[in-house]
């Protein structure tokens, strides 16, 4: 049903998504009430990420992941520099280490140009010149990657609501959605908000208020995406990735040396015993139940037994998790990787164990569902609340 401007718009979730989604909503005149369950923005995925502004390179062409992020590499630094936050555009390098990996690396250039990502071979030699310590027989740059302060970036959003009169609710979790004549009644742990739509981004909990037929389809399985600092930072000026496996949804380990100039190796991707499990021993036992009974999950499990067990590994055994890192870095040695914290991704598996590879969005009269906006969701949070914006006006 196509909204009138200037509607009642309630978001759940004060991540990037559900922000960038509210300031979108405002420019078209819709009055915004956002409501988030911790005290304070960004306290999940947004806060605990890469902090890479992605080119656009992965993803397939005609996606919106594709689309929007090809878009935003674009635009993203020069918002950031207007609203005063962090981000250069730095370039990166995707390399590879073995001769294998060269087929699957001139593959992804080819996906990469087809999205219009400028993406260019270079030779090991050129590699070196911008990474003296890296090892590879192959490289790719793009210049159009770069880093960003995505927390902060939430944040001076959720400034400039506040200071165009938007309603911004912090520390109020909203537990059912109830669908009456005249719109929509978001139930909360602090009473009732009445709305004539709803947007539901609630990231790693955004399939918890999904109707029951609904959630039998899919599930988001919570990924812990554990990194480490490196304290040798001299050992790397910008962005290596390796050559990813097209079938998994994850990058591999990458370095990135941040907006803050610390050097970050990781993210692996382990599965996690808690929605919200940044530390190996957090476990949530419904959670975990809720996963395990979902055939989705096992089937997941099941194609992908050998790099579950691998991730594990690296994990658990840190000389196997500095054998990966070495293979682009040799020079690292044990004592350079200090662990930091974690992040945990929402990644939507359906029944059949298909890890959705795009952004999903579950669009109903009244109420929509963003169900996966993993990365680089953070990267095209301007581009997905463009979208989902036009969605309620019946415009998109
Ligand atoms: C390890 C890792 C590395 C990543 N690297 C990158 C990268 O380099 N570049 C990139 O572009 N993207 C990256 N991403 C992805 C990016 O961080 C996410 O796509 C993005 O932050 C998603 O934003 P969100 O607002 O949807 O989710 P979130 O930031 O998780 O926000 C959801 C919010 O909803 C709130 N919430 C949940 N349930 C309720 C409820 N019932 N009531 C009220 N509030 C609720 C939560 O508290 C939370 O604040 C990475 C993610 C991870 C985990």
């Amino acid at each position: 049903m196509a909204q009138p401007e200037s509607s009642r718009i309630g978001i759940i979730g004060g991540g990037i998504v559900g922000l960038s989604t509210a300031r979108a909503l405002a420019d078209r005149g819709h009055r915004v009430v956002l409501v988030e369950k911790e005290d304070g923005w960004a306290r999940h995925q947004t806060g605990h990420n890469s902090g890479v502004i992605h080119s656009g390179l992965y993803y397939r062409p005609g996606s919106l992941k594709a689309r929007f992020a090809t878009e935003a590499a674009q635009t993203l630094p020069e918002l950031c520099a207007e609203l005063g936050v962090t981000a250069r555009r730095t370039g990166k390098l995707v390399v590879a280490t073995r001769p294998d990996e060269l087929p699957r690396m001139r593959a992804l250039a080819e996906r990469g140009r087809a999205n219009g990502v400028p993406v260019r071979e270079i030779t090991p030699g050129e590699a070196r010149e911008r990474e003296p310590h890296l090892v590879c027989v192959g490289a790719l740059l793009v210049d159009s990657t770069g880093v960003a302060d995505f927390a902060g970036l939430a944040r001076a959003f959720a400034a400039e609501l506040t200071a165009r009169g938007a309603t911004l609710r912090l520390g109020e979790t909203v537990t059912g959605l109830l669908e009456t004549d005249r719109g929509v009644m978001l139930q909360t742990t602090r009473g009732e908000i009445a709305v004539d739509h709803v947007i539901n981004c609630s990231g790693l909990y955004s399939d918890r208020l999904l109707p029951d037929d609904e959630r039998r389809r899919l599930r988001i399985v919570p990924f812990r995406g554990e990194y480490w600092t490196l304290r040798r930072p001299e050992l790397v000026n910008g962005l290596v990735y390796p050559v990813p496996d097209p079938d998994l949804p994850f990058l591999g380990i990458h370095l990135t040396r941040g907006f803050d100039g610390h050097v970050h190796v990781g993210p692996n991707a382990v599965l996690a015993l808690a929605r919200e499990g940044y530390r190996r021993r957090d476990l949530a036992p419904r959670e975990l139940a809720d996963t395990l009974r979902f055939p989705g999950f096992w089937r997941l499990a099941r194609r992908h037994l050998r790099y579950g067990i691998a991730e594990t590994t690296r994990s658990l055994v840190p000389p196997a998790f500095l054998a990966g890192v070495r293979r682009m870095l040799p020079e690292v040695a044990p004592g350079d990787l200090v662990r930091s914290p974690a992040g945990v991704r929402a990644q939507l598996v359906l029944r059949d164990g298909t890890p959705s590879d795009d952004f999903v969005i579950i669009s109903r009269p009244r109420i929509t569902h963003v169900v996966n906006a993993p990365s680089p969701a953070a990267t095209a949070s301007v581009q997905i609340g463009r979208h989902l914006a036009g969605l309620v006006a019946g415009r998109a």
